[in-house]
């Protein structure tokens, strides 16, 4: 019997590229990818704990998917990712029906004894006996990290996602992402780079590197940083130069770096010739107070002298960032604080979020959720409302210049792609040119969308 997965993935690209490491393993037991979960025997949920909404998917997911056991008693349910990660104490277990499987994300190694446990009928393999790992060490599994050492199924040839680090040591008041994920730990250089080498041979032209704080990276294996790199202090600028040495490689990208980290040395690499002309630098508050009762360990102005900084060195580079809005406490004053500061910053695109309590945070437990959901969704659109407006002026100074895409999909006549200011553009063309960075003219500028013709 043919048996099949079905993975839907919520939240960060983090996430996205643990799905690919699971796809791997699933594969390699023998079972075929579906694309509904009403067709699959194992249905796994890698959720996000970001906020309560995503939380929410994941009960709501659950309870759909325990009416298809009905039909299908074999039927395998998992959750996995940021949920069980922060879950210690099984509260949300508890609350989740029929969930066969409940595992944080470094597991994923013992997925398949956890699956055959279930069904023996699925084919059991050993991960350090299959191609599956990505060196040839003599491994321990379970470690937290060893995870990384799976080769993901990459969503296609031409872009990959490359996480460099795991968890984060920061604990930000709000964020669950420390308890979900745990401490702060760095992939091995060599691992990085062996990574990307082998890609660019088979024609990957876009890598993004992940990780909490990317750019707090610390090489455990410094000694393979060659001798001409070009910085000398901070290990993720001299990570970046490495990487821009690979032939084959055409554009890099980066998510997600934390404000005080950005010395000198990671400014100075946004001008390396693959760097694309984005940047994303989450701000989350331009109130300082706020600030201080985020942990963020910077205040506004700080922020703002940074934007400037980058600026100056990088002129035209596109920022986004992201910006929690109605956070505990967070007065009329306030708010304007951060509307004034966006406004300044004059930021491409944001992400604003309102808050919500991530139960064993430090916000949690010592400030009061005291602002009403209605203000906090009245602020969101007041930002949401700012962002379409710049954004929308921004875009149209992209007319009549030319844009390098990355083409990723085509449909109907139609190539879509990210340009390097990680812009959607479309433009007239064939199917042929999918996997391709071509130059593309802009005639026609929207809020989310520019349109023009291949040069
Ligand atoms: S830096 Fe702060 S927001 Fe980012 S992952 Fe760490 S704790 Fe969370």
């Amino acid at each position: 019997m043919q048996y099949k997965y079905n993975i839907i993935t919520f939240g960060c690209q983090m996430n996205k590229n643990d799905s690919e490491r699971m796809e791997s393993v699933l594969c390699n037991m023998g079972l075929e990818k579906v694309g509904t979960p009403e067709e699959a025997d194992v249905i796994i949920m890698n959720s996000c704990s970001v906020r309560d909404s995503a939380e929410d998917r994941i009960f709501g997911g659950a309870r759909n998917f325990a009416k298809l056991k009905k039909n299908k008693p074999n039927l395998i349910v998992a959750v996995t990712g940021c949920m069980p990660g922060r879950d210690k104490d099984k509260k949300l277990f508890k609350k989740l029906q029929k969930v066969d499987l409940y595992f944080p994300t470094a597991d994923m190694v013992k997925l398949p004894d956890m699956l055959c446990k279930l069904n023996p009928d699925f084919r059991k393999i050993n991960l350090a006996s299959t191609n599956l790992l990505s060196t040839d060490d003599k491994l321990v599994l379970g470690l937290d990290s060893e995870y990384l050492k799976i080769t993901p199924k990459y969503k296609n040839d031409f872009q990959a996602f490359i996480p460099i680090q795991t968890g984060c040591d920061h604990f930000c008041t709000y964020c669950a992402v420390p308890y979900a994920r745990g401490r702060e730990k760095n992939r091995p250089l060599q691992d990085i780079l062996e990574e990307i080498k082998k890609l660019a041979k088979n024609g990957c032209k876009e890598i993004t590197l992940l990780g909490e704080i990317v750019n707090h990276y610390v090489a455990l294996d410094p000694e393979f940083f060659s001798k001409e790199n070009k910085y000398s202090k901070n290990d993720f600028a001299k990570l970046l130069w490495e990487v821009n040495q690979v032939e084959g490689i055409e554009r890099i990208h980066w998510t997600g770096p934390h404000p005080i980290y950005m010395d000198d040395e990671v400014i100075d690499a946004l001008t390396l010739p693959k760097q694309i002309n984005f940047l994303h630098l989450p701000v989350q508050s331009g109130s300082t107070e706020v600030l201080r009762k985020m942990n963020r360990k910077h205040d506004r102005e700080f922020f703002i002298d940074l934007i400037k900084k980058i600026k100056a060195k990088k002129p035209g580079i596109s920022i986004g960032t992201d910006i929690i809005v109605g956070f505990c406490g967070e007065s009329l004053k306030e708010f304007q604080d951060t509307v004034d500061m966006y406004k300044e910053c004059d930021f491409d695109i944001s992400y604003p979020a309102k808050y919500s309590t991530r139960s064993g945070t430090v916000a949690d437990k010592a400030f009061k959720d005291d602002v009403s959901i209605e203000e906090k969704k009245r602020r969101w659109f007041v930002l949401q409302d700012l962002m379409k407006e710049i954004t929308y002026k921004k875009n149209q100074k992209f007319i009549g210049k030319t844009a390098s895409v990355l083409v990723e999909r085509y449909k109907d006549g139609i190539c879509a792609g990210n340009s390097s200011e990680m812009r959607l553009t479309h433009f007239s063309g064939d199917k042929s040119l999918v996997g391709k960075i071509v130059e593309v003219k802009i005639k026609k500028a929207d809020t989310w969308l520019l349109e023009g013709d291949m040069v």
